[in-house]
């Protein structure tokens, strides 16, 4: 469910027609519900109300606009992030440092030695020397991280390939054959708290069977490195619960999730981590667009609308869906191809799709945009970095400026000996 419907024959983000938005703001411009995101972060907690000891660590890669952590913070929500700049975000949110989980497969020796000293709550290792080298550091400061092992459950998601991670091919975890050993190894240093173990085996999963699977394959080897005598008091799932992008397709709910894992877990005895992202964002923010041109081609019409794959890079990327809808529809109908201005035919957000008629100047949006949409974003083509608004009732802030391409530009160089 999402707080954006038509009222009066118009679409609106709860109490703001969009159509204001554009006007005062321009377009593109991402859109997002403050009360869509207060919702889901709620689903998803009162979804694992089964759990009992959990900590929920947003994914910030999803969406990490400052206005956004601030209100899952105040949601209670910790953070899961991937890089120093992710960090600074939780951190600038009002995320303590504690509820900050530090994932990844390439932190280098600064930000490991940074994250540690802004006190962050848990490093998710992904190879041995990661922790070897995270508990010299820690002890030269007499410091001690806590810190889980991220295992490769070798489960197919299935997903889109790009973003599957817990097959035994990708960069992602140890082979659970190894873990074992290496917890032999880690846990007596001075200077690293060896707790757990952690997995995340993809994104935008449509089914819980290969969670369910891979939590099972954890659990045994939860009982393994007991039985050899380790403390294990935290396990760290991930994220991945996927969103339905496409009007009547059906997903898993957190409701359904949060019973299975309630199911699986039981009798674990530890700390349950969640890192969940696009479930979060997904449906709580809408990229709205201007139809610049609808062009006559060899086959259906060519919708051109400002937005671009520079603004949601996710259908070139992974071939990606975004329901696309007239903010104030006619009720007809066209079969249209939707393409941004971009020079490349990559930048297509759909062929031959049944859509609103829309014509020249029209607003409309592409839904399901506020995960993985404004934080891919990019300048290519020296397009304007896309702004972005939160609505909140009847009120709305940018929460991101437009950055225009003079900015841009202002931080580029010509060397001296060019410049004769
Ligand atoms: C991307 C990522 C997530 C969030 O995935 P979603 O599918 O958005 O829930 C969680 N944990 C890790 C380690 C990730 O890389």
């Amino acid at each position: 469910m999402d707080h954006f419907a038509l009222v009066d024959g118009a679409m609106q983000c709860e109490g703001v027609p969009l159509q204001r938005i554009a006007n005062e703001v321009g377009t593109p411009v991402y859109v997002y519900s403050a009360a869509t995101f207060e919702r889901h972060a709620q689903v998803f907690r009162d979804g694992l109300a089964g759990v009992k000891r959990k900590h929920l660590a947003y994914a910030i890669k999803a969406n990490p606009n400052l206005a956004v952590l601030r209100l899952l913070a105040k949601q209670g929500y910790g953070a899961d992030v991937v890089s120093l700049g992710e960090m600074q975000r939780a951190l600038a949110a009002g995320m303590p440092a504690s509820d900050i989980v530090f994932s990844g497969v390439g932190k280098t020796v600064g930000e490991l030695s940074a994250a540690l000293h802004a006190g962050l709550g848990q490093f998710n290792l992904e190879l041995e020397e990661e922790g070897s080298v995270l508990a010299a550091i820690a002890a030269d400061r007499g410091l001690v991280a806590d810190a889980v092992l991220r295992v490769n459950p070798d489960v197919d998601a299935g997903t889109h390939a790009k973003i599957s991670t817990g097959k035994a091919e990708n960069k992602f975890g140890v082979p659970i054959s190894d873990a074992r050993g290496i917890f032999d190894r880690l846990a007596p240093l001075a200077g690293l708290n060896l707790r757990g173990v952690a997995i995340h085996i993809g994104s935008q999963l449509s089914e819980l069977a290969p969670l369910e699977a891979a939590y099972r394959r954890i659990g045994a080897l939860v009982q393994e490195l007991r039985a050899a005598g380790h403390a294990i008091t935290h396990v760290d799932l991930g994220g991945g619960l996927g969103v339905p992008y496409k009007e009547g397709d059906v997903f898993p709910s957190p409701a359904e999730y949060g019973a299975m894992v309630a199911r699986v877990t039981d009798g674990w005895d530890v700390e349950l981590m969640f890192e969940p992202g696009r479930v979060i964002a997904g449906n709580a923010g809408v990229l709205l667009t201007r139809v610049i041109w609808v062009k006559p081609g060899a086959g259906n019409p060519y919708v051109i609308v400002d937005a671009a794959m520079n603004d949601l890079a996710r259908p070139a990327m992974y071939d990606a869906w975004h329901d696309f809808a007239a903010v104030r529809p006619t009720g007809e109908k066209m079969i249209a191809n939707i393409a941004g201005p971009v020079c490349e035919s990559g930048d297509t957000f759909a062929m031959g799709r049944e859509i609103d008629v829309v014509k020249s100047g029209d607003l409309a949006v592409f839904r399901t945009a506020g995960a993985y949409g404004a934080t891919m974003a990019s300048t290519y083509n020296s397009r304007a970095l896309v702004p972005e608004v939160l609505v909140s009732g009847d009120k709305f802030a940018v929460v991101a400026d437009r950055i225009q391409p003079e900015t841009i530009l202002a931080a580029e160089r010509v060397p001296e000996w060019l410049q004769a």
